[in-house]
């Protein structure tokens, strides 16, 4: 039988999850890769590899997610419509799922406009609904897109979405995950939360809904390591929400205290969201800061993750 995904194991033996996130290098080489996996290892149950995020160029995520299947920390490879179309995305499930991926984060992906390369051609042939529903389909199916059948074996994949708590519409929110989860998310990760308030009422819509019974939702946190940075992201960022306490807050921190702040802050937030219904675990961004992953992790009370037979 093929290995399952260790996350998918953890969320079903009931164990609060703890992913972070793994940003490709912008160079040609691997040795940040396996430096970094060597900080996560022991800390997360998995480790999400971005595609491209804000439409900047890195290393491609299938190749940094099969590095990751090599060194033993399983990844959540994600894959956005932005750069690709449905034969080039299948193409890369297979091999990914040859390889030992398990676990794959669909996405629509920042536009192309806000990033390195903006006069570059977005394809999005589909977005994240039509391509979770194009994975499920390929994984329960054993079908492509166009309707045939997939020679046996067929991949392998525990199947994510993201969600936006902070993305006006509010109300819309829940439905735009209702129709994930119909096409065949199994579970989310959110939007970074630093407006809790706010995401506890998008969390009562969820249960509205009853979709936390259906699928694991991961909170998204992140450790903000000064001032300045919780200003670009209030200011900058598409889709966050970072309220202006906040930043009140680091700003009158002295500097060099600022980065222990943003952790007392993220691990305030991880304390926080663990206690609304239908939170399943948590994700982590710490943006070229990996170090502090294993300190959010073990001062949450996280730590040590759970060992989960496999398969
Ligand atoms: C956990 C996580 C990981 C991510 N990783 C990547 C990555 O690796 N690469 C990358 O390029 N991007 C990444 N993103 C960014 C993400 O693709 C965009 O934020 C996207 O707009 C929302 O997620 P989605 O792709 O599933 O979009 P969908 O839910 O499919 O939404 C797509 C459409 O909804 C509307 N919409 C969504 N959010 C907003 C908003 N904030 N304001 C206005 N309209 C909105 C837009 O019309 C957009 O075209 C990530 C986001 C999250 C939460």
């Amino acid at each position: 039988m093929e290995p399952k995904s260790h996350l998918a194991s953890v969320l079903a033996a009931g164990h609060f999850a703890v992913t972070a996130e793994l940003s490709p290098p912008r160079s040609a080489a691997l040795a940040g890769v396996r430096h970094e996996v060597e900080i996560l290892r022991g800390h997360v149950d998995a480790a999400n590899v971005t595609d491209n995020q804000g439409a900047n160029v890195r290393m491609s995520s299938i190749a940094v997610s099969l590095v990751l299947v090599q060194e033993g920390l399983e990844p959540v490879m994600q894959v956005t419509c932005r750069d690709r179309n449905r034969l080039a995305i299948q193409a890369d499930i297979l091999g990914a799922s040859a390889w030992g991926v398990r676990n794959l984060l669909c996405l629509t992906g920042d536009h192309g406009k806000w990033g390195d390369h903006p006069a570059a051609l977005d394809v999005y042939d589909m977005d994240s609904v039509h391509l979770l529903r194009m994975v499920r389909e390929m994984v329960d199916g054993a079908c492509f897109d166009n309707g045939r059948s997939i020679p046996a074996p067929a991949p392998h994949l525990y199947i994510g979405g993201a969600a936006n708590p902070f993305a006006p519409p509010y109300e819309y929110r829940p439905k735009r995950m209702a129709k994930k989860v119909a096409a065949g998310a199994q579970f989310f990760q959110t939007q970074i939360i630093y407006n809790v308030p706010r995401f506890r009422e998008f969390m009562a819509g969820v249960r509205d809904l009853g979709l936390h019974q259906e699928v694991n939702i991961l909170a998204g946190v992140a450790p903000i390591r000064s001032a300045g940075a919780a200003r670009f992201m209030a200011e900058k960022v598409a889709g966050m929400d970072v309220p202006q306490s906040l930043i009140d807050r680091m700003s009158g921190t002295p500097k060099a205290a600022q980065p222990a702040e943003g952790i007392d802050i993220c691990i305030e937030i991880v304390d926080q969201v663990r206690q609304i219904e239908g939170v399943a675990g948590v994700h982590i961004t710490a943006i070229n800061w990996p170090e502090a992953v294993p300190e959010i992790v073990k001062r949450s009370g996280l730590w040590p993750r759970p060992e989960i037979q496999r398969n």
